[in-house]
């Protein structure tokens, strides 16, 4: 039970969240798609209300499912609290796509003709600190698991996703093949590897970036966002992936 301290976050830096960090099972949970905040100086980027708070701009539902799965597991986890539309803090600086030009086709104005100026005051502002919270975490853990929590559409430029829950991981697949294993016991759910994306698609920089050089074990998990829409889906989609991250964990 740890329903008092679990309530208290503490706010490292304005732009990131870390919740439970006194957690005593090492695991980081991230969370960097967990806002569609964007600050008001930015004019919400030119894009509508009806954009911002789609899929566009964050991971519907992921924060709320982490948040439980942090609880459940009694693990730490670390979210952003900007939009990745203002800055994606699952991209490296150097990414063209930390502060995209689109999204699923849909252009977004306020990142166009940046100047070098403005692209540094935004990696400062919001990845740096980001970036130092996780590895905050991490280290003070020794060696945790690594899980980075995400959600994606059901429909991306008109095609309908199959898939459910996509266990993604980019050379260090000891984790995601050991969970792969155990979900085969109970398969409620389409599971696939490497799905909807892949780590050619850039999106295990957390993992690469705070797992791989330490050799620590890690995944991303993505969740089709319908599944996580309401509080009773977020519940039970949290105990069926903590409930096989704890087996799996048992697999290593
Ligand atoms: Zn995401």
């Amino acid at each position: 039970m740890l329903p008092d301290r679990f309530a208290m976050s503490t706010s490292t830096e304005q732009w990131v969240k870390v919740f439970n960090d006194k957690a005593k099972r090492r695991i980081v949970l991230v969370c960097e798609h967990a806002s569609n905040v964007v600050p008001s100086n930015f004019n919400g980027l030119g894009l509508s209300r009806q954009q911002l708070q789609s899929h566009i701009a964050w991971d519907l539902g992921a924060l709320s499912t982490a948040k439980l799965m942090a609880k459940k597991l009694d693990a730490t986890l670390v979210a952003s609290q900007v939009s990745r539309l203002l800055y994606d803090c699952n991209r490296p600086p150097e990414s063209p796509s930390a502060i995209p030009l689109t999204s699923e086709n849909q252009p977004i104005p306020g990142n166009v003709g940046l100047s070098m100026e403005a692209r540094q005051q935004r990696v400062t502002d919001y990845y740096r600190p980001f970036e130092a919270a996780v590895a905050k975490q991490v280290s003070s853990m020794g060696t945790p698991l690594i899980i980075t929590v995400h959600s994606f559409t059901p429909v991306f430029l008109g095609q309908q996703r199959q898939v459910e829950i996509g266990v993604l991981h980019d050379q260090d697949s000891r984790f995601a093949d050991a969970f792969l294993q155990q979900v085969l016991t109970d398969a409620q759910f389409n599971i696939q590897r490497n799905q909807p994306y892949a780590p050619t698609d850039g999106v295990t920089h957390t993992l690469k970036h705070h797992a791989l050089p330490g050799g620590l074990a890690n995944v991303m998990l993505e969740i089709r966002n319908d599944l996580i829409e309401s509080s009773t889906q977020q519940k039970q989609m949290a105990a069926y992936l903590t409930k096989h991250i704890v087996l799996a964990l048992e697999r290593i």
